[in-house]
């Protein structure tokens, strides 16, 4: 990725500019807003002062017909004379005067000018059908002009009766509005140069922020990078801020021991499967040398080739055990549960049992519920049973017991398979469980017959997997109870599935059953 895509793609760049366009929008539009504001503001004002004009105008501005006799005034057109009156000493009253008078217009009723001033003629003077209108309709007119050198003027124009009340003349007053329009402009320009200069600032300092945020993102993403397979002990050291990111820093870290001991596992796994199928590869690689160099007649062949015959099984045992093993831990052995009997099942392996048992002078005993309900996969049960049982045969000296109990409880099942053997020492205990482990052979009192040390994993597993858990209670020259619990089958009217006699195939075959 180039440097520059990785700048627009980054989060800190992403998060200035959605936080640079909210911010720019805001500013536009509060400005807009704003400016609406001020210009509606300014115009009722001046709305507001040509209304006060015009009020103060009519109560100057006198119409009166013409006198017959004597002296015609200034300001008379035809029949009609417009006097002002107020108190010309007054500077006060005739500056307010002047002031109306600079944007005015008087007509008769025909549109006829009686009197104008020259701002409003420069503005235009309105048509005589328009007066005529206004007059009519006896409402105020409020108009915009604008003067030939670009000054917009507000117009405010009516009805103004004679003296008499009798004839309707047309009156129009104005203000020049150019002020307000200035204010106007300044603020549009003062904004326009506001805006891009806050918006830069706006960016820089969200920049800056984002940055600084996102820093400690970038020191965790720095040290997760230091982590490889070979050194998985490290740790991203937490910022002690208690925040989300220390909560992130945490998670990855248990992740990474989690990663840590699954690594572990597998080097541990590898290291035991090479062990185990060294010593029989070496084996058969001796007594195949030894056949080849040294045997002379067929019957020191052929006990050779038996010999490695036997280690072959062996391993092939391994190899079987070890892929069933991989495939429940992968998740691809799926469990064919039923409901059945599961004190038929029991009782069905114990017998397969008795005859290991004869053989090796101990004494197998069951005590076993008439029926218990269970959904369980009843292939693995039985391997299970099988393993626990063969176990405690062959860890019971002769003269042993070895005694099998099943609980129903209302919540749970428990199967127990307890032994009069030489027991396990507390320290091999919490690794039993564990692929290929075996209690050293000088601390038992096993058979000189290795096992695999898979059988009990897969035990373990099988109760996982059924939901339970697997329990050990030892003691050493004591005795061995392996207490396995299951959940109980769900209440159900449907009759459990019966188990034929002997259907246990083949569960005493031999020890450890895979
Ligand atoms: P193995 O094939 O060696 O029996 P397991 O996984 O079944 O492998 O058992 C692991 C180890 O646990 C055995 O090697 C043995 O030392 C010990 N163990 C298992 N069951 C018993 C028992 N009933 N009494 C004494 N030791 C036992």
């Amino acid at each position: 990725m180039s440097a520059k895509r990785h700048l627009t793609r980054g989060l800190r760049f992403r998060l200035t500019a959605g936080y640079a366009l909210l911010f720019a929008l805001l500013l536009v539009g509060t400005a807009a807003l704003f400016r609406e504001r001020l210009a509606y503001t300014l115009n009722s004002e001046a709305h507001d002062l040509l209304e006060q004009e015009w009020v103060a105008m009519k109560g100057y501005l006198h119409i009166e017909k013409v006198p017959k006799h004597g002296h015609i005034p200034p300001g008379c057109v035809g029949d009609w004379c417009a006097i002002w009156e107020y108190d010309k000493v007054d500077p006060d009253e005739d500056f307010a005067v002047e002031r109306l008078r600079r944007v005015y217009l008087l007509t008769d009723v025909k549109g006829a000018v009686m009197e104008v001033s020259t701002i409003y003629q420069s503005i235009g003077i309105e048509q005589p059908k328009e007066i005529e209108a206004a007059i009519k309709s006896g409402q105020p007119v409020w108009k915009r002009r604008l003067s030939p050198h670009g000054i917009p003027y507000l117009i405010r124009a009516g009805v103004v009766f004679d003296e008499k009340h009798h004839s309707p003349f047309y009156v129009a007053v104005g203000r020049p509005m150019d002020e307000g329009e200035k204010i106007l402009k300044r603020y549009t320009w003062m904004y326009v140069a506001l805006i891009p200069l806050s918006l830069l600032c706006g960016c820089l300092l969200g920049w800056f922020l984002t940055g600084r945020g996102l820093m400690p993102v970038m020191q965790v993403a720095q040290a997760a990078q230091r982590i490889t397979g070979s050194n998985l002990s490290l740790r991203i050291p937490t910022r002690g801020a208690g925040d989300e990111l220390d909560y992130l820093i945490l998670t990855f870290n248990r992740m990474i021991e989690r990663l840590e001991s699954s690594f572990q596992q597998i080097r541990q796994f590898s290291t035991d499967v090479s062990h185990e199928l060294r010593t029989p590869i070496t084996a058969i690689r001796g007594q195949l040398e030894v056949a080849l160099f040294t045997a002379k007649t067929v019957d020191q062949y052929r006990d050779a080739t038996l010999n490695s015959l036997q280690d072959i099984e062996r391993l092939s045992q391994i190899v079987r055990a070890l892929l069933l093993l991989s495939q429940a831990e992968s998740g691809q052995l799926a469990l064919q549960k039923t409901r059945l009997d599961l004190a038929a099942v029991v009782r069905d392996i114990v017998d397969q049992f008795q005859i290991p048992a004869e053989g090796a002078r101990v004494e197998l005993s069951a005590d076993l519920p008439p029926e218990c309900a269970a959904e369980v996969d009843r292939v693995q049960i039985e391997r299970m049973l099988s393993n626990l049982l063969s176990n405690a045969l062959k860890f019971t000296p002769a003269g042993g017991r070895v005694h099998v109990a099943l609980h129903s409880l209302p919540e749970s099942i428990a199967i127990e398979v307890e032994d009069t053997g030489c027991g396990i020492s507390e320290e091999h205990i919490p690794h039993i469980f564990e692929r290929f482990y075996r209690v050293p052979a000088q601390e038992t009192c096993a058979n000189p017959e290795p096992g695999l040390g898979l059988g009990l994993s897969f035990v373990a597993w099988i109760a996982k997997a059924h939901c339970g858990t697997i329990g050990v209670h030892s003691a050493p020259g004591k005795g061995t109870r392996f207490t396995v619990t299951l959940p109980a089958a769900a209440a159900e009217p449907a009759p459990v599935e019966p188990v034929p006699a002997g259907a246990a195939s083949g569960a005493a075959r031999g020890m450890n059953e895979l």
